[in-house]
Order: C-alpha cells, then structure tokens, then sequence
C-alpha cells in the first residue's frame, strides 16, 4: 500500500486530508510539528510527505533540507508543500529547499489527486506587484533637453530620519538625480530613489524609462531604497547599475543579498524590468555621451567619489568622506602622517577643481567631529574650505547627520556662509534639500584629462 505521512500542525486539515486519502486507497500517517515529522518519515518511509511551511519547532522549508539531505534513507520520497502562503518568494524558496510541487490551501482533493498521479499543476511564478505603494510626487522642473538638472531626493546619512524634526530638509537617504545630454544618472539608491521612481513613471507613462544609476558604495544608506525602485518592475524599462567591487564581495552579489527572502519578499532577479549590474574597473568612463570619472576615498570599505563632466561643467558627488588632514592631526602630528594626508587632500582638491557644482559629505560641524573621529564622514568647515581652495561655484552639504533637526542644518548652513564670507568669495552654499532642483545651463564641455576608456 501506497504511505503518505502529513506534517501539518493544523488538526482539522489533518483530518479531512487523511479522510480523504485513506479513501483514496493511501496509508495515512500523521505528525503535528516538523521534529516529530522528521522523526517518523525516517522511521516509516512514506513514498510523499505533505508538509506545511509555517509549524512550530522545525519548520517546513527545514522539514525539506533534512530529508534532501538524508538521501541514503530516503532517496525517492515526494515533497509536495501545502501552505497558506501565496507569496512567490515563499514558492522558489521550498523549492529550492527540495519540495517537488507547492500547493496553496485551502487544498482542493482534486488538485491533490492530480498531483499525486502525476498530473502536475504548474509552478507558475506570480510577482508580488502590490508590495510598492504609491506616493507620487511629480517633477515641477521646466528643464529642457540641452539644460543640465540636478534634483535631490534624498539627502540624509546613515538611516531614514522621517519627522517632524526633518521635514524642511528631508529624511530620505542618498539619492540625486542629474539629467544631462540625454541621460538620466541617478546617484545611489538610499530611500530617496523611492519617490524619484514613482515621480519618473509618472512622467514617462506608457514610455520606456532607461536611466544609470552609480552607485558610491554599498552602505545601506546608499543601496537600501532599490527594492522600491517602481521603474525596475516594469519589463518596458531598462536600469543599469554602475559600482565598484566591495571589500568583501562584488557589487552585483550586495545588491542581491539585501533582496535575499530573509530581508525582502522579492529577489533581484526576480524583478522584471531589464536591470544590467556593472562592476566598474577603470576610474574613467562613460555614460552614453557623458564622460564621467571615479576616485576612491576615505570613507571605511570601498567608497567612490564621482565627477560627471555634464554639458554644465563638472557635478562632483561625495557623499560620504572622511577628509585625511583632520583625521591624521588628531591621531598623529608627527611630519611623514601629516605630509601624507595633505597628499591626499590635495588629489582630491585636483579632482574636484573648478567644479560647477559639489555635493559633499557635510555631516558634522568640526566640534561634532572631535567625537566622531574615524567614523567616516568630515565637517562643514573642511567641506567649505576644500571648495573653496577647490574654485567650486556651488557647494552643497549633504549625508546630514540623522541627529540633526532642521535647525541644525540651518545652523551649519550659516556657518559655512560666514566662511564663505570671511574668505571674500562668491561661492553659493546650501544645504541639500529634498526637492531642490537646479538647473544649469550649457557652458563649454569640460576638456576630460585622460582617456576617457
Ligand atoms: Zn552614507
Ligand atoms: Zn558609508
């Protein structure tokens, strides 16, 4: 006779299942946890387990690594998952746990008979497309095509700071969107990429949305907001992802890790617009028309600065930097550690030089920073004077610190005024603003120093 042992921790189902099945001519057994399950199909066998997913003390994707890995007790046994959940997600993941087929309760007996005879439902994969919400905002730009656009979407460091605290300048994490020469480059996925998807659906409708977004490094402040990206769920769109390989592991194995199920219900794969992940390898290169250049910086981990050599001027973007002379002064004031770290300002200052516009790394003021020594990030007063010695026309202090109110950066905001002032110079500062919008208007290309590869 033909053993089914049921593994369900639902006492009813139990008994209408093995009802049924024992009328169908089966030898039914019954367990009511996943240990108590694992023990009786080694001990009796069966030819099919009907195993649920949500039990208590072992659950079923674990009910199924078990007995996949016990081959040599049970080489042929049937897997079939019967489960509440609908979730796709939930559906790959008992499959590749070892289940042969998944059905959904409330079970149908005839579904059942079917499958167990050998006429398989299909495993058709659902995407889960209500999991993004929709709270729109719409572009109010008029840029036209030969003018350059920078727009902030987000513009604090570290983690999400929503509230009442933040609202003039905006809790959302990492995101700037620049349009130039045809192409939109989004910089870095924080949660602000979140409204900026939903604001570029709704301005290209029925349109496909092709768009790069680079990415500086893989804090989650930076990668966090992807998930929710509404234009890389739509096959029409395509979304290249530029980055540089982490400390740990490349850029394309981040990115899908955050989207792993213990983290998030849908896998980057599984996302059906066309998503492209480039590792970037050379420091200069382009995108479509547009030369951009990379420098890495002082900030723990691989974490890239870039320079977009747009048609109005350069838009340089730091967003997160620890600049070496502050840092090495508090530790070691010994000439070789000072004589270093002034070397690698100073490359930085040559990267930056005479820039349109610089979004820089702004998180503390220098007494805020004497506690917060080696944690990556610099202060208003170095970010001011980098520009400055830099010739920057546009300075904006980003990646604020998730501490500070709105007051506060108005606080920093009129402090790097005061130097800006001091200093005789016409540079314009602000600070980052969600919503901000500046638009540029075309100046003479900048000449690229090197090959562009
Ligand atoms: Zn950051
Ligand atoms: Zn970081």
């Amino acid at each position: 006779m033909k053993t089914v042992l049921l593994i369900d921790d639902d006492k009813v189902l139990r008994h209408v299942l093995s009802t049924w099945l024992r009328a169908a001519g089966w030898s039914v057994h019954e367990a009511q946890d996943g240990e108590q399950g694992l023990e009786l199909a080694f001990a009796i066998k069966p030819q099919v387990i009907l195993v649920d997913l949500l039990m208590p003390r072992v659950n079923g994707f674990q009910v199924c690594r078990s007995i996949r890995s016990r081959k040599d007790i049970l080489p042929k046994v049937r897997i079939v998952v019967t489960t509440g959940s609908g979730y796709t997600t939930d559906r790959l993941n008992a499959l590749e746990a070892g289940a042969d087929d998944y059905l959904v309760k409330p079970i149908n007996p005839e579904d059942l008979s079917r499958l167990l005879d050998g006429h398989l439902p299909p495993r058709n994969g659902v995407t889960d497309a209500a999991l993004v919400g929709d709270l729109g905002r719409s572009p109010s730009s008029a840029h036209t095509a030969s003018q350059t656009l920078i727009r902030f979407w987000g513009v604090r460091g570290s983690i999400p700071t929503p509230g009442p605290s933040t609202v003039f300048y905006g809790g959302n994490t990492s995101c700037v969107e620049v349009r130039t020469m045809g192409e939109i480059i989004v910089l870095d996925a924080g949660t602000g990429i979140r409204p900026l998807g939903l604001a570029l659906e709704k301005e290209f409708g029925e349109k496909p949305i092709r768009c790069t977004v680079l990415i500086s490094h893989t804090h989650w402040d930076h990668i966090q907001g992807f998930p929710f990206f509404v234009p890389a769920y739509n096959h029409r769109n395509i979304v290249r992802i530029l980055g540089f390989e982490g400390a740990r592991q490349g850029l394309e194995s981040t990115l899908s890790a955050q989207m792993e199920s213990p983290y998030f219900p849908i896998s980057m794969q599984q996302m059906p617009g066309h998503i492209e992940i480039n590792e970037l390898k050379n420091f200069h290169f382009e995108i479509g028309p547009v030369p951009v250049q990379a420098e890495l910086v002082n900030h723990p981990g691989i974490c890239t600065g870039y320079r977009i050599s747009s048609a109005a001027g350069g838009i340089c973007y730091l967003p997160d930097i620890e600049l070496f002379q502050r840092l090495r002064s508090q530790s070691n004031k010994d000439k070789e550690h000072l004589a270093f770290a002034q070397a690698q300002d100073e490359k930085l200052l040559h990267f930056i030089k005479d820039a349109a516009v610089l979004i820089i790394d702004s998180q503390y003021d220098a007494e805020e920073y004497a506690h917060h020594v080696g944690w990556g990030h610099s202060c208003v007063e170095d970010a001011v004077d980098l520009a400055l010695s830099a010739n920057v026309q546009h300075l904006f202090l980003f990646h604020h610190d998730p501490i500070h109110t709105d007051e506060e950066i108005s606080r920093l905001v009129a402090k790097a005024r005061a130097i800006v002032l001091e200093r005789g110079s016409k540079m314009v500062v602000e600070a980052a603003r969600e919503g901000t919008e500046l638009i540029l208007h075309p100046t003479e290309a900048e000449v690229s120093e090197t090959e562009v590869v």
